[in-house]
C-alpha cells in the first residue's frame, strides 16, 4: 500500500538529509521531490500546489534548532501539514434520544457501499445498538439478496419491501420502531455513475426520512474519481463524512489526501478489507506516518517536538534568572508573558507578580493582555529598556500605534513600575518567600 509515495518521499527527504545546513534552494529542491511524490500518487494538482507552498514558508521561516538536522525538522513540517490537510476527524455518530437513528449509505456501484453497511452493522451492535438494515437498493437485482447475506452473516434483521426506496426507508423506520430497533442503517441504490435520476432519488430519500448521517462510500482505488464524486455527492446532500474502501489494495493515496479538501468533506472510516470487521476509525496521524513511510518517523516527530519545548523552557529559565537579579525591563516582561502563552500555559501569567493589576476586573485577560502587548510592540527599544524615556509626545505616538488612549499609557507604565519593584523585592527573597507571594 502506498509503495509509490512511500518512495518518492523517502528519496526526497534523503536529499535532504544528506546537507549538514539548509539553503532556500536546497529546501526548494527537496520539496520538488515531494511535490513529484504527491502527483504520482494522484493528489489533486491544487492540493499538491497549496500544500508545497504552506511547507515552503513554515520551513524558510522557521527558526533553525540547533539540536536537531534541519532536514529532520522539515519533515516534521511536511507531517504536520499532511495531517492537518486530512484531519480533524470527528469519529462520534449521533445518537437521536426518542426514535430510531437513521444513518444513510450511498456511494457508485462496487465502491464497497453494501459490504460497508455490514461493517457499520457490527461495529455499532458492538455498542449495544439495536440495527436494522434496509435494503432500498431497488436497482440492483442483486442487492437485497447480498444485503440479506451480510444480514445472516451479522446477525441483523434485514427489512425489504417490493415498492419504491422512499416508502422502504420511511416503512423501515416505522417498523424499526415498532421492534425497538434504535439504529436503522439505510442500503439505497448505486449507479455506475453518478447521474440526476440517482441524485434525484437520494434527495427524497433525504428530505422525506431526514437521516442524522449521511456518509458516502468511495472505492480509494478509484483515486481522483473517488474525490470527483465525493464533491458531487456532498453538493447535492451535505454528506456528514466519507467512508474510503480498499484502502488494504494497491491504492496510491492520492483519494486520502485530496477528499477533504477538494470536497470539504472529512473521511470518517476506511475499509481496510473484505472482511465485515475490516472497519476502522480514520487517524490521519497514522495515515500520514503510514504515506511517508518512515520507519521512525513518530520518533522524530517526537524528538523535534521536544527541543522546541525545551527550547522554550530554557528560554524562560534565563529570562527567569535575570528577572531574579531584580533588574527587568519590558522586552523582558513581555518575552516572558508571550513565552507562557506559546507553551499553552496562560493561566500562569495571572500568577505572575503585579499582572493581575493590568488586567480589568470582568475583562477576558487575553485581551486586557493583547493590548499590553500591543503598547509594549508599539515601543522603541531604547523605551523598552529605559521607560523613563517615555515622555508626553512618545506615550502618544505609543497609543496611537496600540489603538488606546495616553492615558491608558500612562497607567500602564505606572504598573509596570509596580511590577519591577516587586521583583526587586523577590530578587532579595529566599525562593520560598517568593513562591508563597506568587501564590498570595
Ligand atoms: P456496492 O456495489 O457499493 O454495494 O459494493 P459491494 O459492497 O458489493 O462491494 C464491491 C466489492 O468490493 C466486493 O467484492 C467487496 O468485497 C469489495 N470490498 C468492499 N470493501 C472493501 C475493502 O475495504 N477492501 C477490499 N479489499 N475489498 C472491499
Amino acid at each position: 500500500m502506498f509503495e509509490g509515495i512511500q518512495r518518492g518521499l523517502t528519496d526526497a527527504f534523503k536529499k535532504l538529509r544528506g546537507r549538514g545546513k539548509l539553503t532556500a534552494d536546497n529546501v526548494r529542491e527537496g520539496l520538488g521531490e515531494v511535490r513529484r511524490a504527491l502527483l504520482e500518487a494522484d493528489v489533486n494538482f491544487n492540493v499538491v500546489n497549496e500544500f508545497i507552498e504552506k511547507v515552503e514558508a513554515r520551513s524558510v521561516g522557521q527558526e533553525v534548532l540547533s539540536r536537531v538536522d534541519p532536514s529532520e525538522q522539515i519533515i516534521k513540517i511536511v507531517f504536520d501539514e499532511l495531517v492537518a490537510l486530512m484531519g480533524p476527524v470527528d469519529h462520534r455518530i449521533p445518537f437521536a434520544k426518542d426514535r430510531p437513528t437513521v444513518i444513510m449509505m450511498c456511494g457508485l456501484q462496487g465502491a464497497g457501499k453494501t459490504t460497508t453497511c455490514g461493517k457499520l452493522a457490527l461495529k455499532l451492535k458492538a455498542q449495544n445498538r439495536k440495527v436494522l438494515l434496509v435494503a432500498a437498493d431497488l436497482q440492483r437485482p442483486a442487492a437485497v439478496e447480498q444485503l440479506k447475506v451480510i444480514g445472516g452473516q451479522t446477525e441483523t434483521p434485514v427489512y425489504t419491501e417490493a415498492t419504491n426506496p422512499v416508502d422502504v426507508c420511511r416503512n423501515a423506520v416505522n417498523y424499526a420502531k415498532m421492534q425497538n430497533l434504535d439504529t436503522v442503517i439505510l442500503d439505497t441504490a448505486g449507479r455506475l455513475h453518478i447521474d440526476e435520476e440517482l441524485i434525484e432519488e437520494l434527495k427524497q430519500i433525504d428530505k422525506y426520512v431526514k437521516p442524522d448521517s449521511v456518509f458516502l462510500v468511495c472505492d480509494a482505488m478509484t483515486g481522483q474519481d473517488a474525490v470527483n464524486s465525493s464533491k458531487a455527492f456532498h453538493d447535492a446532500l451535505e454528506l456528514n463524512g466519507v467512508i474510503l474502501t480498499k484502502l488494504d489494495g494497491d491504492a496510491r493515496g492520492g483519494a486520502a489526501l485530496s477528499i477533504r479538501q477538494v470536497a470539504g468533506v472529512p473521511i470518517k472510516f476506511i475499509g481496510m478489507g473484505e472482511k465485515l470487521q475490516a472497519l476502522e476509525d480514520f487517524h490521519p496521524e497514522r495515515m500520514a506516518s503510514r504515506l511517508m513511510g518512515q520507519g521512525d518517523l513518530m520518533g522524530l516527530v517526537e524528538k523535534v517536538s521536544r527541543v522546541q519545548q525545551e527550547i522554550s523552557e530554557e528560554e524562560i529559565k534565563k529570562q527567569q534568572e535575570k528577572l531574579a537579579k531584580g533588574s527587568l525591563t519590558l522586552e523582558d516582561f513581555r518575552n516572558q508573558f508571550v513565552q507562557l502563552q506559546k507553551m499553552g500555559m496562560k493561566d500562569m501569567i495571572g500568577m505572575m507578580p503585579g499582572m493581575s493589576d493590568m488586567i480589568p476586573k470582568g475583562e477576558d485577560p487575553e485581551v486586557a493582555l493583547k493590548r499590553v502587548q500591543g503598547m509594549i510592540d508599539s515601543m522603541t527599544m531604547e523605551e523598552r529598556r529605559n521607560p523613563d524615556l517615555i515622555d508626553i509626545p512618545r506615550r502618544r505616538r505609543i497609543a496611537a500605534g496600540s489603538g488606546v488612549q495616553p492615558h491608558e499609557v500612562n497607567q500602564f507604565l505606572k504598573q509596570f513600575e509596580v511590577v519591577q519593584n516587586v521583583f526587586k523585592q523577590m530578587s532579595q527573597m529566599s525562593i520560598w518567600q517568593r513562591m508563597k507571594m506568587m501564590t498570595g
